[in-house]
């Protein structure tokens, strides 16, 4: 019983000590960001929402040519009885090399005050016009690969907890590790992935799902987001955070997200 788990993917998995290097030096999923990834919540000793996080590494994984390995159904449930605690994260990687693991480590704090305290947010351009990333396969929109350098100097660059990319005509995105959705006219309005070929969250069609308000997926401006009653992040490990400020207009905690998160957590312990 540890509060950090490390199994590797096989037939069968095999649990491995934490600091056990398991990529080699030309791996393509090292030498070129070639890896794709999924993030779960383990929450009351399970992993949650299994088959919606595996199906979208097998589609990740066939837009960047990896052959995915077989095997991560017992990976997940082996990696997870052997968990010391009742919370954490799950990664599970692949690489094109075909190293497969799974990674158990607890929720951090930072991750849980943003969901309880709400978060700071500043926008961004992404320097595409959202109509495109979806035409354009080579882009990889939509895809969790671990070529995320660019998500992270996202959120080095500005002064808030957050950042929710814009397309340069001015159309609401997804943030880089988040969805995004907000208020407008008591609607809850979110971006629709295939348009505008941004990553499905699996939080987000959840949380629609147990929706308290109406809901639009449709596509929004800058403007509209700056001027909505609420703005919500949504991701697996953190849940549906409030913005608590965007753009430096205080916004604070409302009504809709916070029957929205309540909601999202009873559905995640039941899921
Ligand atoms: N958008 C991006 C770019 C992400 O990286 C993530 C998760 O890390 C999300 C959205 C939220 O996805 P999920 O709700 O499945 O965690």
């Amino acid at each position: 019983m540890s509060d950090t788990v490390l199994w590797l993917l096989g037939e069968p998995p095999v649990q491995v000590d934490p600091s056990t290097p398991v990529v080699r030096a030309d791996d393509l999923g090292l030498l070129r960001g070639e890896s794709v990834f999924e993030t779960l919540r383990v929450a009351g000793g399970q992993a949650r929402f299994v088959d919606a996080h595996l199906s979208r590494l097998v589609r990740s994984a066939r837009r960047l040519a990896i052959d995915l390995p077989r095997g991560w159904e017992q990976l997940v449930a082996d990696a997870v009885s052997s968990y010391g605690l009742d919370d954490g994260v799950l990664r599970l990687v692949c690489t094109k090399g075909g190293v497969g693991f799974a990674l158990l480590t607890p929720v951090p704090a930072e991750t849980l005050r943003g969901r309880v305290e709400g978060l700071t947010a500043a926008t961004l351009t992404l320097g595409v016009p959202a109509g495109l990333r979806a035409q354009a396969p080579w882009l990889l929109g939509g895809v969790k690969s671990t070529s995320y350098a660019v998500n992270m100097a996202s959120l080095r660059t500005v002064d808030a907890d957050e950042v929710i990319w814009l397309s340069s005509d001015g159309e609401v995105l997804e943030a880089p590790t988040s969805t995004v959705c907000w208020v407008s006219g008591g609607h809850l309005v979110t971006p629709p992935a295939d348009e505008v070929g941004v990553l499905a969250g699996t939080t987000m069609q959840v949380a629609l799902s147990v929706c308290p308000v109406p809901y639009d997926v449709r596509r929004g401006t800058a403007e509209e987001l700056r001027a909505a009653e609420e703005v919500l992040l949504l991701s697996s490990v953190r849940g549906v955070a409030p913005v608590v400020e965007l753009d430096g207009r205080r916004l604070g905690r409302g009504p809709v997200g916070q029957a929205l998160s309540a909601a999202f957590e009873t559905a995640l312990l039941d899921g």
